[in-house]
């Protein structure tokens, strides 16, 4: 089948911009489609493309479909994109009519509230790792045959979806048939990442344990945390030859210990030689340091925390099972290492003045050198969602896109924009100062 795989253009609206001319702090997202590479690879045996939208103009969507003429076409989206998703589908639907491919919508938000995709112009909605399941419906579609498959549906738009549940394991991961790199070749000079630079990705491991209320990453996976065979992974980072720099894109990359410790061994072995920037919880560091110092041996360059809070009382309220001492200790630890500490942080809607000086001063005694910003917002299918549902204002998903507050702000919004934007700025100091 003749297969192409559409990564959308960034679409989130920014509230901050559009009412207060404040242009900062609008967010792009600027990475290779890894999980399209993922899905292309299981596709071994069919003509497969990658679409980026998010580096080519808008018209090339069009151009592409009439050039290629594709049976089936996959697209994903983060939650801020999913109405580009399905206008996307309903553009192709639209002019290609009786000749349009089979659509088919995957990706976070499809996980997260795949109902959502329930609509015209979608065939399918694909939930959750899908690089088996992405391949059962191509064979199932390909071969004419009923779609029977666990975490896709066909779509209904006049009643709900009906989604067989699944169950997930590592044979969802398909190890032996690694992610198509080659498919982004053509926009690989465009991968560049604020504070990073060049990187190419890599997953290797899917899926988290833990449930902090904000994430909508263990629905990925049914709270199951799968791991790729460390053979796989270390292939990956070798088929990168033409970047220096790998970020590891697991959401925790450290989430099984004693698969670190082999990991690391075996990349040392390997005689890789990269720079490694992977997600690691603080609780992690201070529980297992000798784990991160091998992994530094191994490469590793710098480290992406969720240290999300400065209150204890917030972090409980996050169910993130850690606290502000345990972050400052991996800080400690972190600092003797010399690596580089990427800290993202939430901003809650109800952040006072205080609260952003009391960010502002942690982010300075620590040195965090890049620290990232976010504000609380409730993804459909978090528990954080199902907690705050009540309060939300703001019910266009373009603005869910971590810096727009979709509920209340207790300050006055243009005041909490503005220092928001002031925190921003002044990281951004902060980053060209190291
Ligand atoms: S924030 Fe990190 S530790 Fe918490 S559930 Fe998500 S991936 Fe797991």
């Amino acid at each position: 089948m003749k297969i192409l795989l559409i990564n959308p253009p960034n679409s989130g609206k920014s509230i901050p911009e559009e009412q207060y001319g404040i242009t900062s702090i609008k967010a792009i997202f600027k990475g290779e489609p890894l999980a399209l590479e993922v899905l292309a690879g299981n596709l071994y045996d069919h003509d497969v493309r990658i679409l980026d939208l998010k580096v080519e103009p808008a018209s090339a969507l069009m151009e592409t479909i009439n050039r290629d003429a594709p049976d089936l076409v996959g697209i994903t989206s983060v939650t801020c994109e999913a109405d580009a998703l399905i206008a996307i589908a309903q553009q192709i639907k639209k002019e290609m009519n009786q000749d349009a491919p089979v659509i088919v919508a995957g990706g976070h938000h499809a996980s997260c509230d795949p109902d959502y995709f329930n609509v015209k112009g979608i065939d399918y909605v694909v939930c959750g790792v899908a690089k088996k399941s992405f391949r059962d419906l191509v064979t199932a579609i390909d071969k004419g045959q009923q779609v029977r498959i666990p975490g896709i549906a066909k779509t209904c738009p006049d009643t709900r979806l009906n989604l067989v549940p699944r169950q997930y394991s590592v044979e969802d991961l398909v190890d032996e048939h690694p992610p198509r790199y080659d498919l982004v070749k053509d926009y690989r000079e465009t991968y560049v990442m604020g504070g990073i630079g060049k990187a190419g990705f890599v997953v290797t491991a899917f899926g988290c344990v833990h449930s902090c209320a904000f994430c909508s990453i263990p629905t990925l996976t049914g709270e199951r945390y799968l791991t790729h065979s460390i053979a796989a992974s270390i292939d990956c980072m070798k088929r990168l030859d033409m970047v220096s720099m790998i970020r590891c894109v697991d959401a925790n990359t450290f989430g099984n210990i004693s698969f670190a410790r082999q990991f690391a061994a075996a990349i040392i072995a390997s005689g890789v030689k990269k720079h490694i920037i992977a997600d690691v919880r603080a609780d992690t560091i201070v529980n297992h340091p000798d784990v991160i110092d091998l992994w530094q041996k191994a490469g590793l360059a710098g480290v992406v925390i969720g240290f999300e809070e400065i209150d204890n009382q917030r972090l409980t309220q996050f169910n993130k099972k850690s606290s502000v001492e345990t972050n400052i200790k991996a800080l400690k630890h972190l600092k003797k290492t010399g690596l580089k500490v990427i800290g993202d942080f939430i901003v809650s809607p109800d952040y006072g003045r205080s609260d952003f000086k009391a960010l502002e001063d942690f982010i300075d005694t620590h040195e965090i050198q890049l620290p990232v910003p976010s504000i609380l917002t409730p993804i459909p299918g978090t528990p954080l969602y199902q907690s705050m549902k009540e309060e939300i204002k703001i019910f266009d998903l373009a603005y869910y896109t971590f810096s727009n507050a979709v509920t209340r702000t207790a300050l006055e919004k243009e005041e909490f924009y503005t220092l928001y934007a002031e925190l921003f700025k002044k990281f951004h100091r902060h980053i060209t100062q190291k």
